[in-house]
C-alpha cells in the first residue's frame, strides 16, 4: 500500500513516527504551516518556521525514505494577532519556492472579521501564484463554518475545484461535495473522524476527490492513521486500487495542480547526510 499523507504536522513528530510511517507504506507528505499552541509575537518567528518547513524537515523525512512538501500561510487562529498579519507582506517571495505546493492551511477559526480579511487576502495569493489551497473547516460549529468558508471561496479568484475543503465529517461532506472542492478527512484517535465512519462515508459518497489525512502533531494524534483507514477499507469490501485512489492518487492530483510535486525523496542514508552542517544524530555518529 503506498500512502501519501496530504496533511501532518511532522515538525511535531520524532524521527521514530518517520520510520513507522515508511514502514506503514507512507512516501509522501504535505506538512502545512500552522499554529505551534504558543502565541507568535512577530513575523520573524512565521519565517523561520517556514525556512524550517522548507529545509530541515525535507531533509529529515529523505533520511526515511519520505517525499516533503509544504503549505505556507497565516494560519486561521492567529489571524486574529495583528502583531502577525503583517507576515502576509512576506508570504510572495516564499510560495514561489519549488516545495510549496499550496497556500495553507488558511480557513476560519472562531469566524471573525479579522479571520474574513484575511482569508479572502490568502485565497487571492494563492490565485496569484498559480496554487491551490488548503482550507481549513472549523471544529465547532462545523456547517455555519463550512456555509461561509464556500462564500468567500466563491468570491474569489480561486476556482472551486483549487480548493481541498478539510477536517470534514457527516454533517459538511454534502455541501462540500457540491461545491466542487476536493474532500478532505482528518482521523483522530477518540475524536472527530474515526476509521470506521471514514469507510461508511467513503461508501455513502464515493472516493471521487476524497483524500483522508492523519493531522498529527503536537496533540494527541496518530500519523498511522493514513493506514489504519486503507486496512479498514480493504476489511470493508474497497479494492487496492480504491485505497490507492485515496491515499495515493488523489492526493497527487490535488497539489499536482501547482506543478511542483517532486516524489522521489533524495534517498540519502541516515547516516553521515547533513543538512548545513547538522545531522539528525546529534553530532554523534
Ligand atoms: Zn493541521
Amino acid at each position: 500500500m503506498r500512502i501519501f499523507d496530504p496533511h501532518i504536522h511532522m515538525t511535531s513528530r520524532t524521527t521514530d513516527d518517520y520510520e513507522a510511517m515508511h514502514a506503514a507504506g507512507v512516501r509522501a507528505v504535505v506538512e502545512p504551516s500552522f499554529w505551534l499552541g504558543q502565541p507568535r509575537t512577530s513575523p520573524a518567528s512565521f519565517l523561520d518556521y517556514f525556512d524550517a518547513l522548507l529545509g530541515w524537515e525535507p531533509f529529515r523525512a529523505a533520511q526515511y525514505g519520505i517525499a516533503h512538501h509544504c503549505t505556507l500561510a497565516l494560519n486561521p487562529k492567529e489571524a486574529n494577532d495583528p502583531r502577525c498579519v503583517p507576515v502576509l507582506d512576506e508570504l510572495p517571495r516564499y510560495l514561489v519556492k519549488d516545495q510549496v505546493v499550496a497556500v495553507g492551511e488558511i480557513g476560519y477559526d472562531s469566524m471573525t472579521p479579522a479571520e474574513d480579511t484575511v482569508l479572502a487576502a490568502q485565497l487571492q495569493l494563492a490565485a496569484d501564484h498559480a496554487l491551490p489551497a488548503l482550507v481549513h473547516t472549523p471544529h465547532r460549529d462545523k456547517l455555519a463554518g463550512l456555509r461561509r468558508t464556500l462564500d468567500v471561496v466563491r468570491e474569489s479568484a480561486l476556482p472551486p475545484e483549487h480548493v481541498l475543503l478539510d477536517h470534514l465529517n457527516e454533517t459538511t461532506v454534502k455541501e462540500a461535495k457540491d461545491s466542487g472542492g476536493w474532500l478532505g478527512f482528518s482521523v483522530y484517535p477518540d475524536t472527530k473522524m474515526d476509521e470506521e465512519r471514514m469507510v461508511a462515508i467513503l461508501r455513502q459518497y464515493g472516493s471521487e476527490k476524497v483524500l483522508v489525512n492523519s493531522a498529527a502533531d503536537w496533540g494527541r494524534s496518530d500519523p498511522l492513521k493514513t493506514r489504519r483507514v486503507g486496512d479498514a477499507m480493504l476489511a470493508n469490501g474497497f479494492t487496492e486500487d480504491d485505497v490507492d485512489l485515496v491515499l495515493w492518487r488523489n492526493p497527487v492530483a490535488f497539489y499536482g495542480i501547482s506543478g511542483r510535486l517532486a516524489l522521489d525523496p533524495e534517498g540519502t542514508s541516515a547516516t553521515g547526510a547533513t543538512h548545513e552542517g547538522n545531522s539528525i544524530l546529534r553530532g554523534g555518529e
